[in-house]
């Protein structure tokens, strides 16, 4: 059973799983993207809880892909955007309004170094296309470079920089290299970081003229498959791009805001200080927003021409997002994510020894991955195994993520609220589900 839980759902009398299913496939596009050979229909949530329509209760370890930071209609969150959408909903950026003003000045009272300005956009993939702009503008190159493995969103330009094959459709997507992924457990050099650091060398000087524009990476690699970077890896590519004359953008849609527990920010854990970082998801706990961080030296290139959007920091989400920020402190999630992060890898490490099919460990805080292979020495991917075991979970009550190119990677990543008692259930619940297969 799962931990015990004291909230009641309101009764459901809205449509079945299966006419909105059907609803969905004749008006959303023929989309593959949905969890479960018969879908979740989702009508509440509560902390780090969700109820399908049948007044079930799941554990939601995977917070809406890694978005609800601070849990399902936190209550100062929901208070903080109920008041603002009874006073204003909406007036764009064109007039002032002071929510995006405290926003923006509480989000860079979060940043290191001089990343002190503020633009805010809608989500992960405006972000990152704002960034690459930047990127571009200000160093007059065009070349970015991108980690094979990397996520960095869908949309017709940052479609380039992703680099998993799942996701690509056949479209032009301009100058943009691949290099090695420095990931320890499937990567040629293991946790070699300078080896992998020369091939970015070698892309830029047999690849490129020798200029780029930027470098962007996530320090865990999140759709990838909770991927850890080599140690060490940012600060000798840091150095590599810069005297390339490119810029270093940190990607912190997943890793952001203590979610790795032992830092605040994801490029922190690896000692660099980026020029430019994106954020969204967990930002805005499912509000959609997303921001990019950058230097007032890099952001003056963008006073050549408007840069504006509709919707971006509009009051609603920047009152939320500076919700989400004073909560993240108040409760002190960051040190949470750290105990019971630690916790939970220390108990699925100890399952390894039980398990031949867990192949590898690995994460931060709660940024977890648990890859599953059918021969360990080999690593090959479990992958039939691992849509079993999906499916076995969400029986149990437990909504994981699933990642990497194969799909073969469970990804543990709930909102930060999660408690040890919530951890110990997911690891039982996957000793279980491994022993049963
Ligand atoms: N960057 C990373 C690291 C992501 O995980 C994602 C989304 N999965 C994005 C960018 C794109 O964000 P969005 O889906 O909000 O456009």
């Amino acid at each position: 059973h799962l931990p015990p839980f004291d909230y009641e759902p309101r009764p459901y009398h809205g449509p079945s799983a299966d006419e909105v299913l059907t609803k969905r496939k004749k008006y959303l596009g023929p989309s593959l993207f949905y969890y479960y050979q018969k879908p979740l229909n989702i009508v509440e949530g509560k902390m780090q809880y969700l109820f399908d329509d049948t007044g079930r209760r799941y554990l939601d370890a995977f917070a809406g892909i890694v978005t609800v930071s601070c849990g399902h209609c936190h209550p100062q969150i929901l208070n903080a955007i109920t008041e603002q959408n009874k006073l204003l909903q909406h007036a764009t950026t064109i007039y002032l309004h002071h929510a995006i003003a405290d926003f923006a000045e509480a989000l860079a009272q979060k940043m290191p170094g001089n990343l002190k300005v503020v633009y805010f956009v809608n989500s992960g993939s405006e972000a990152n296309e704002l960034a690459m702009m930047m990127a571009r503008l200000y160093t007059g190159n065009l070349g970015m470079i991108s980690l094979r493995n990397a996520y960095h969103g869908g949309s017709s330009s940052t479609i380039g920089l992703t680099a998993l094959n799942t996701w690509k459709y056949p479209i032009p997507e301009g100058e943009i290299h691949h290099v090695m992924n420095p990931d320890p457990y499937r990567g040629i050099f293991g946790p070699d970081a300078k080896s992998y650091a020369k091939d970015v060398q070698d892309h830029i000087d047999y690849g490129t003229s020798g200029r780029v524009a930027g470098f962007i990476a996530e320090t865990i690699q999140g759709v990838g498959g909770a991927v850890e970077l080599a140690p060490g890896y940012l600060n000798l590519v840091y150095d590599i791009v810069r005297k390339s004359g490119g810029v270093c953008i940190a990607d912190e849609v997943q890793t952001g805001f203590g979610r790795t527990g032992s830092h605040y920010w994801g490029f922190e854990t690896q000692g660099v200080i980026p020029d430019i970082v994106t954020m969204a998801k967990g930002i805005g706990n499912g509000l959609p927003l997303g921001a990019v961080v950058t230097t007032p030296e890099i952001a003056s290139v963008m006073n050549q021409k408007i840069q504006f959007n509709t919707f971006g920091g509009n009051p609603v989400c920047s009152a939320g997002g500076l919700a989400v920020l004073r909560v993240l402190d108040q409760e002190k999630r960051q040190a949470h994510c750290a105990e019971v992060g630690s916790h939970m890898l220390e108990r699925l490490r100890s399952l390894m020894q039980k398990h031949e099919i867990i192949g590898d460990v690995r994460g931060r805080g709660l940024m977890v991955g648990v890859e599953l292979v059918t021969d360990r020495k080999e690593k090959t991917p479990a992958k039939s195994e691992t849509a079993v075991l999906f499916e076995k979970l969400r029986e149990l009550g437990v909504l994981v993520g699933k990642g990497g190119l194969h799909g073969n990677v469970f990804r543990i990543k709930p909102p930060m609220c999660f408690t040890k008692d919530d951890a110990d259930f997911v690891v039982d619940a996957l000793d279980y589900a491994i022993s049963k297969l």
